[in-house]
């Protein structure tokens, strides 16, 4: 652990205590906890990533991913929407520590306050990081950009929004940011959903929203696996696997305590005697246990070189669904009084699902997997034979 390590963990667990009081009504009224997010600012957890001689903590991968896990035991919504700021700036961070100057414009501005988020998802088509049906037109100075993307948490807070586009002209995919008050961008609420109820991932609007040359760069970003690819696959990759991990962490504590209390009539010992919810236990330490210890072999390795694409993909893959497994473990285990909103299970248990749909979901990251394992190049062509 880097950046002040045991200071960044204390400052985790006391987010989580404090957020975890109000989770369960973020979640049933569906709200964007502000107060959240001011918290995680002024505390300086939204600076953790950023160097300290830029004003952050100079935390790294590992360090954020443990701080993600705790504050996700807390407040999963939290934990996610605060995420799509943080794992850009570790990316950016790393960036900087290798020579590339031009990350630290971004990392400054996020020293100041400043909150990040942004989409890459197209309302109509879904997701594709390789291209976007949300068109970008060249235009003098820059580009127009007209239409919709979907699933941008922190929406109701970011004050940069980022994100792909298509140039019309067929000549690739634009990667542009712009200020929330950019005339013509508009951010709307439609986020009613059975999981994270409470990471304000909205729809974005572009009603012809001019994006200035210098704030765009057109170019697939992840068409190579090199270095800053490996940084922004690395760091998102890692970091979600840690919210959903906490979420499982969090399950098997709350459950463990519920039914060590929990007595039956008639029954001597509290319900966690009985041997079904033993085995059930040991079940759900023998999915967490594997997947932390992936999570953290990877981010030692990751530390001397830069991993392959498919290791990265592993530990995403890997840690959501073992998160889902052992949270599923957990609800059945705590029993009918499970489906009463008034217990975080039942919370827990929507919001881990959220896990395996982020990208690269199950299909892509069986994929990759697959490919490595029968030694087929990432990009063989056909993509399937015949
Ligand atoms: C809680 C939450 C918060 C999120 N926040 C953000 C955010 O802040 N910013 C952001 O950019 N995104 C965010 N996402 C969105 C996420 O990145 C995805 O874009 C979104 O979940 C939709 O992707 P999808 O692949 O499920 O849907 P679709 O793209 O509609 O895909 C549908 C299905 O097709 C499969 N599929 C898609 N493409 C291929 C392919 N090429 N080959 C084979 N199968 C394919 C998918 O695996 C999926 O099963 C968030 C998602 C969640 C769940």
């Amino acid at each position: 652990m880097s950046g002040s390590g045991r200071d960044v963990i204390a400052l985790a667990r006391e987010l989580a205590a404090e957020f975890g009081e109000r989770a369960g009504e973020v979640d049933r009224e569906g709200r964007f906890p502000h107060e959240n997010i001011a918290r995680l600012k002024e505390s300086g957890y939204l600076q953790l990533p950023i160097p300290e001689e830029l004003g952050g903590s100079g935390a790294d991968l590992s360090t954020v991913c443990r701080a993600q896990s705790i504050l996700a035991g807390g407040c999963a919504s939290t934990a996610l929407a605060a995420n799509m700021h943080l794992f850009g700036l570790g990316a950016a961070a790393e960036s900087l520590a290798d020579g590339q100057d031009e990350a630290r414009m971004v990392l400054q501005l996020a020293a100041t306050g400043i909150v990040i988020g942004g989409s890459f998802t197209d309302a109509a088509t879904g997701l594709n990081v390789r291209a976007s049906s949300t068109p970008a037109e060249r235009v003098e100075g820059g580009y127009k950009i007209h239409g919709r993307k979907a699933f941008c948490s922190l929406a109701p807070a970011l004050d940069i929004f980022y994100g792909t586009a298509g140039l019309t002209d067929g000549t690739g995919l634009l990667l542009f940011a712009i200020g929330r008050d950019a005339p013509g961008l508009s951010f709307v609420d439609t986020w009613d959903t059975m999981a994270m109820r409470g990471t304000g991932s909205w729809d974005v609007i572009f009603d012809e929203v001019f994006v200035p040359e210098f704030m765009a760069q057109v170019g697939t970003p992840w068409d190579e696996w090199d270095r800053r690819s490996e940084r922004m696959l690395s760091w998102f990759s890692c970091t979600v696997a840690s919210v959903y991990l906490g979420i499982a962490e969090a399950a098997l504590a709350f459950t463990a305590s519920y039914l060590s209390k929990r007595t039956l009539g008639g029954m001597k010992h509290p319900i966690s005697r009985q041997p079904g919810i033993i085995f059930g236990a040991g079940e759900v330490d023998a999915l967490i246990r594997p997947a932390r210890a992936l999570l953290e072999d990877t981010l030692r390795r990751r530390e001397d070189r830069v991993l392959p694409a498919h290791e990265v993909v592993a530990v995403k893959y890997c840690v959501t669904n073992a998160a889902v497994a052992a949270v599923d473990r957990c609800f059945r285990m705590v029993g009918g009084s499970g489906l009463y909103r008034r217990l975080p299970i039942e919370r827990m248990f929507r919001d881990v699902q959220a896990g395996p749909l982020h990208p690269p979901t199950n299909d892509l990251a069986l994929e990759g997997l697959g490919r490595a394992a029968l030694g087929i190049p990432a990009d063989a062509q056909p993509r399937w034979g015949d």
